[in-house]
């Protein structure tokens, strides 16, 4: 099945997603998070693509282990900057192969020491979308950012060319975390307005520690607003305090995002079942109403 006919469904959807491990030797502990995870009736479960392309021989196992064994959709991440467009084309075939329907298509981060654009490779994840078509009949989602991609210096510019990957074949849009719904909201009016009106999932992150925003804010730039840095201020020395308190922020925007419309929600779950099942039992009665 295709996670957009799920998403068009009328009802509340959550997904969550996890990344493959590094080393050949954890894939056991990956695996176990899954099927943890598996058991919170999620919409689908995302596989991100380690940079550089290390993983995608993981990343493709677990998305095929919550498809065939877990019976549940799986969505593949794949990247193309760290990776020749012959690498990135037997990538997609393998998928193809191994019944794999969605994928995340993206551009990924341009690998250090790279001189691009470089012809052997695609430049924008629009051309990649464009390549997985020619493969078959794939469902494709894309990532967008609420508040602007870090490379971009116009949001403007930013929504022009998500129009045009949108355009290229894209059926749903994942954004990068937030912290203040407003953003959101913002950002849903401008990319509606510019005439982008496939699904949008918010990506909901649950900081739980000081570390992990500090490496978050690192990796996405994003703005975190005084209400979460307050949380930080006075929780983030207490690991357990801070992890209570970061799973509730997290089911308040989620609450917030239903309460105002949202039917689909994305949860960065990074491998831990335990945050993204306390999330699940604070939306309980929520996800039914
Ligand atoms: C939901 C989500 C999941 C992710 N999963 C992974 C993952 O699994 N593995 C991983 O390595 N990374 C992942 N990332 C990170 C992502 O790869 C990086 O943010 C990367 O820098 C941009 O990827 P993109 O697909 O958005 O690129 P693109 O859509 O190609 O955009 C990249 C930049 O180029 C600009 N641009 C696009 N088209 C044009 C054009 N025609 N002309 C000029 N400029 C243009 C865009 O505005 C943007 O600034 C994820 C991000 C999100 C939001």
């Amino acid at each position: 099945m295709k996670i957009i006919d799920r998403l068009n469904e009328d009802r509340i959807h959550i997904s969550f997603e996890v990344f493959p491990p590094k080393k050949d030797e954890d894939y056991g502990k990956v695996v176990h998070a899954v099927d943890e995870i598996a058991t919170l009736d999620p919409a689908f479960i995302s596989v991100t693509y380690g940079a550089g392309g290390g993983t995608s021989k993981n990343t493709a196992k677990i998305a095929s282990h919550i498809k065939d064994d877990l019976h549940l959709l799986s969505l593949a991440h794949l990247t193309c900057a760290s990776s020749t467009k012959e690498e990135v084309r037997h990538v997609i075939k393998k998928l193809k192969e191994m019944g794999i329907e969605n994928i995340l298509a993206l551009r990924g981060d341009i690998p250090e020491g790279l001189t691009f654009p470089d012809a052997d490779r695609f430049r924008y994840a629009y051309e990649l979308v464009e390549e997985i078509r020619k493969h078959g009949d794939f469902c494709i989602g894309a990532a967008c950012y609420p508040e602007g991609h870090v490379e971009n210096e116009h949001k403007a510019d930013d929504i022009r060319y998500l129009k045009q990957k949108v355009d290229s074949g894209v059926d749903f849009l994942t954004t990068q975390m937030f912290f203040d719904n407003d953003i959101h909201y913002n950002f849903l009016y401008r990319i509606r307005e510019a005439g982008i009106t496939v699904p949008v999932l918010p990506g909901i992150m649950p900081i739980t520690s000081a570390s992990q925003m500090k490496k978050s804010q690192e990796l996405s730039g994003t703005v975190f607003p005084r209400r979460f840095l307050a949380i930080l201020d006075r929780f983030g020395s207490s690991p357990a305090a801070m992890k209570q308190a970061g799973i509730v922020y997290a089911t308040d925007q989620i609450i917030d995002l239903l309460a105002n419309g949202v039917k689909n929600i994305h949860i960065y779950s990074m491998n831990r079942p335990d945050v993204a099942a306390a999330i699940v039992k604070n939306l309980s009665e929520i996800i039914k109403a």
